[in-house]
């Protein structure tokens, strides 16, 4: 018979998070820039407390154990408070995207039968439009006080403060089993509908705990942690609870994401530590140097959910912020691969160490991948051979919530990513296999493209997209959205080309336009631009 352990059995529940930065950190402050307009500090002892009086609000509306509850809301204290409220009483923290359409987000509340739906301020018109769509919900609660909520309203509306103020705190934390579901995103859904991906209190906290070790955000209790990625995208990449668990100081915009808010932010609350999409640090940059400012404490920053283009990286480096590229998705809550330097790369170039830097990453602990070929068949780790990106381990999707279809092969996720791995276990991501251009069946990465033309000085942002050709069925269109004032001809831009990409690589031409769309999440929308460019006739055709 199996010799068990002889160790004490506590279920890994998301509650236990609050409650240790209650306990241990209870005097750290979370600031949070608040859609009222002013600024908001308390501590998370009050978090705690709030959240506590949260869960008792939600058994009096009657909201048990596995229901569901909507937000629809920014970065701020009283989401993380939500967060904490609805998880902690074992029902389920439905965090949705304010960005998508009406449409989308009334299919997203009626598939997942939100019976509450919390918001913020800013979307009291969306709620208006979306609430008579969604029949089943039972109250929108502003999250505001009584002095905020309108005389009328088509929705049933609640008011988040009333709530809080009913209640005196005196509520324990359930215990209950730790594969209980948590939380549930859905993901952007490029194509079909959205797919909810529903994580549980014990998927959670092991990601919280590996998400914070040194080779991954690398937080610690000493750090100011601004999380730029919302709330509603893969609950900021997990951020509202390993920050609470390292006891640091948290920061929230709110809804202001633009470069001067958020400089101003940066050095008013003294952050070290902040992580977002490659398009939120555009808008910094571009205030940053046009102002010839410094940051005085912001000193590291994670970016992922889509390629961080190399000349980004440059450009916070020489303001001393090291930049950490990340990869996850969704399906993954979301945190897969970290790109830092192992010991033995110190001693290398400068040029060369920025060539790790690019990729996405090793993968932390819990996370295993490979990438495979056409057949299913394994390829090897020597940072060329690429396909697609097979993922597994405890906070990765089993299957999508309320969906029969099993989205596994072998007991491994496909990520629809497709990539190389190297020697060392760096993995980097050539393209979505959506994106890749195929050109006389041969493979060109958009990213690298993508890449290349970042670093021009004249480009503010740049996608790369297959544009159809009569003999090569695919050839690569770099569509570019220039910087304010500045001047390049599209043959100039080719010309930058040459010497960095193989000679086939090379764009056969260039669109300037004045803007690319992005998707819901601030990832370039490159099916748009596809739609967009459908019809386009290369001048190689
Ligand atoms: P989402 O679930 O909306 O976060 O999207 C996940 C997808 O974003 C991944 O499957 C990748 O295609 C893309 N993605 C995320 N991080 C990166 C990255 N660092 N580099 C390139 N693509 C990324």
């Amino acid at each position: 018979m199996a010799l068990m352990g002889q160790m004490m059995s506590a279920p890994l529940l998301i509650s236990s998070i609050i409650k240790h930065a209650a306990r241990y950190y209870g005097g750290t402050e979370i600031v949070s820039r608040r859609t009222e307009g002013d600024l908001h500090r308390y501590t998370y002892r009050e978090c705690e407390l709030r959240a506590r009086k949260l869960a008792q609000a939600l058994g009096a509306l009657g909201v048990k154990q596995g229901d569901r509850v909507g937000t629809l809301a920014w970065n701020g204290y009283r989401h993380l408070e939500i967060y904490y409220g609805v998880s902690g009483m074992g029902a389920v923290c439905h965090t949705i995207n304010p960005r998508l359409f009406p449409e989308q987000i009334a299919y997203i509340v009626n598939h997942a039968e939100d019976g509450y739906v919390f918001f913020d301020l800013t979307f009291l018109p969306l709620v208006e439009g979306v609430a008579p769509h969604c029949p089943n919900v039972k109250g929108w609660v502003l999250m505001s006080d009584r002095a905020h909520m309108p005389a009328e309203s088509k929705a049933k509306l609640l008011c988040y403060e009333d709530l809080i103020d009913a209640q005196d705190g005196n509520y324990e934390w359930p215990q209950f089993d730790e594969n209980q579901a948590s939380s549930l995103c859905y993901t952007s859904g490029t194509t079909g509908n959205p797919k909810g991906a529903l994580y549980s209190h014990r998927s959670t906290v092991l990601h919280s705990y590996a998400s914070a070790l040194p080779d991954a955000l690398g937080c610690s209790a000493r750090d100011v942690i601004l999380p730029v990625v919302p709330m509603f995208h893969v609950n900021a990449w997990g951020m509202p609870y390993s920050v609470p668990l390292v006891g640091a100081k948290l920061v929230f915009p709110g809804a202001r994401l633009d470069g001067a808010s958020l400089y101003e932010l940066f050095e008013q609350e003294k952050v070290t530590f902040s992580a977002g999409v490659p398009t939120v640090w555009l808008g910094l940059l571009q205030h940053v140097q046009a102002n010839n400012l410094k940051f005085s404490t912001f000193r590291r920053t994670v970016i992922g959910g889509s390629a961080v283009p190399p000349a980004m990286t440059r450009a916070l480096e020489a303001l001393d912020v090291e930049v950490i590229h990340a990869w996850g998705m969704t399906e993954m809550s979301p945190l897969g691969t970290a790109c830092k330097l192992l010991a033995k790369h110190e001693a290398l170039s400068d040029a060369d160490r920025h060539k790790i830097l690019e990729k996405q990453g090793r993968v932390i602990y819990g996370v295993d991948m490979k990438i495979v070929d056409g057949d299913g068949k394994e390829l090897p780790w020597d940072g060329k051979a690429f396909g697609d990106l097979m993922v597994r381990g405890p906070w990765i999707i089993d299957r999508y919530f309320r969906n029969d279809a099993n989205p596994l092969v072998d007991g491994w996720f496909p990520t629809g990513d497709v990539a190389t791995i190297d020697e060392d276990g760096y993995m980097q991501i050539t393209d979505r296999s959506k994106d890749v251009i195929k050109s006389g069946g041969e493979w060109i990465s958009s990213i690298d493209i993508e890449n290349v033309a970042a670093a021009h000085p004249a480009v503010h942002m740049a996608a790369c997209i297959s544009a159809y050709h009569p003999k090569w069925d695919e050839r690569p269109l770099l569509v570019v959205v220039k910087k304010p004032n500045a001047e390049v001809s599209k043959e100039e831009l080719l010309k930058f080309f040459e010497g960095k990409v193989a000679k086939w690589w090379i764009p056969d031409d260039v669109a300037f336009v004045s803007e690319i769309p992005l998707t819901a999440t601030g990832k370039m929308q490159k099916l748009r631009l596809r739609e967009q460019f459908k019809d386009y006739r290369l001048p190689t055709a």
